[in-house]
């Protein structure tokens, strides 16, 4: 759904404004009487606190983590407001310094050797970067970190209900490659294969994992032999292949040939116990943008898959496609 993107795009925006409204500023001192006060008040007393000087109003919101106690350093931004799960590019620092970076309180937000800054839980804390090689010198960035939005863009990677997207609306970047699929993925595969075999089915893979330059070739070959709008039908662009998220599986037979096979009906009847949905469902072109494909599966995990069978019984749609389900578009 475009106003769900566009909604997460304004949230972007808006951490980008807040990170970028302190740009260049130094951050406060502990040692200032201004902003030791700042960080002994309470959210009510904040307005009261910013009137008694000007610098109070640019200061982060009060933590209840341990005053500052660094300076020295300027960063491109103090303060930042990220979701739970999302990652933030590290501030730049203005200081020649050899930086040590750490969090007040790991258990809200992580900070990495270069820091990058990624939200563990709600709440607010101080990540810093210290010189080595000077006590007290550095600076602070506060940092809140709210509950997860439900959507998220890590690295260019868009996430809904944790769940990777990649459709015609959401496309991966180039650089995403997991080199094939993912552990979790294949784990799932075989435990699938085990229990069709028990059943006297016979599943095996046919295509998975496909990288992006991979994608393109392929792409490129089917434009060529159909033409795009007919190519555009059953094969995706490079960047928008579930195949490229190594979650994706193509099974068996990859053509109507597999239609209506015991195989297919397993694989539509079953695939779901084993963490994997049916991610081209009959008659919903319209909305997955691709035509019926009971070959594909796509790996969501069993918790989600389990969640997604039952919205799909409580809206009476066996047909239910991952796009209603999150209420996302497929289009170019
Ligand atoms: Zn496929």
């Amino acid at each position: 759904m475009k106003i769900f993107k566009s909604a997460f795009l304004s949230a972007a925006a808006l951490i980008f404004a807040l990170c970028t409204i302190s740009c260049g500023r130094e951050v406060p001192k502990a040692t200032d009487s201004s902003s030791a006060s700042i960080a002994d008040t309470t959210a009510e007393s904040t307005e009261a606190a910013s009137d008694v000087s000007t610098e109070a109003e640019t200061t982060a919101e009060p933590t209840t983590t341990t005053a500052a106690k660094l300076s020295g350093v300027t960063l491109s931004y103090t303060e930042a407001e990220i979701c739970v799960g999302q990652t933030l590019t590290y501030p730049m620092v203005y200081d020649s310094i050899e930086a040590e970076w750490s969090s007040s309180d790991e258990s809200i937000a992580t900070v990495d050797s270069v820091g990058n800054i990624t939200g563990k839980s709600e709440g607010k804390c101080i990540i810093s970067v210290a010189d080595k090689n000077v006590p007290d010198k550095g600076a602070e960035v506060y940092v809140t970190v709210k509950k997860d939005t439900g959507i998220k863009e890590i690295n260019g990677i868009t996430y809904i209900n944790g769940i990777m997207i990649a459709n015609k609306s959401y496309s991966l970047p180039e650089s995403y490659n997991p080199g094939g699929l993912t552990p979790e993925t294949d784990a799932a595969f075989k435990e699938l294969v085990a229990g069709a075999a028990n059943d006297g089915i016979s599943i095996y893979l046919s295509s998975g994992f496909r990288s992006y330059d991979l994608q393109s070739q392929i792409y490129n070959n089917y434009v060529n032999a159909y033409g795009q709008a007919t190519a555009d039908t059953f094969s995706a662009r490079p960047g928008f292949s579930e195949h490229q998220t190594g979650m994706a599986i193509d099974v068996n037979i990859v053509d109507d040939n597999f239609i209506g096979t015991p195989e297919a009906i397993w694989i539509e009847n079953h695939c779901s116990e084993y963490g994997f949905i049916l991610r081209y469902p009959f008659g919903k072109q319209d909305v997955t943008g691709y035509k019926y494909e009971p070959w594909h599966i796509r790996y969501i995990g069993k918790e989600a898959a389990e969640a997604f069978i039952k919205e799909a019984d409580r809206r009476d749609d066996v047909n239910l496609t991952l796009e209603e389900y999150l209420d996302i578009d497929s289009h170019y």
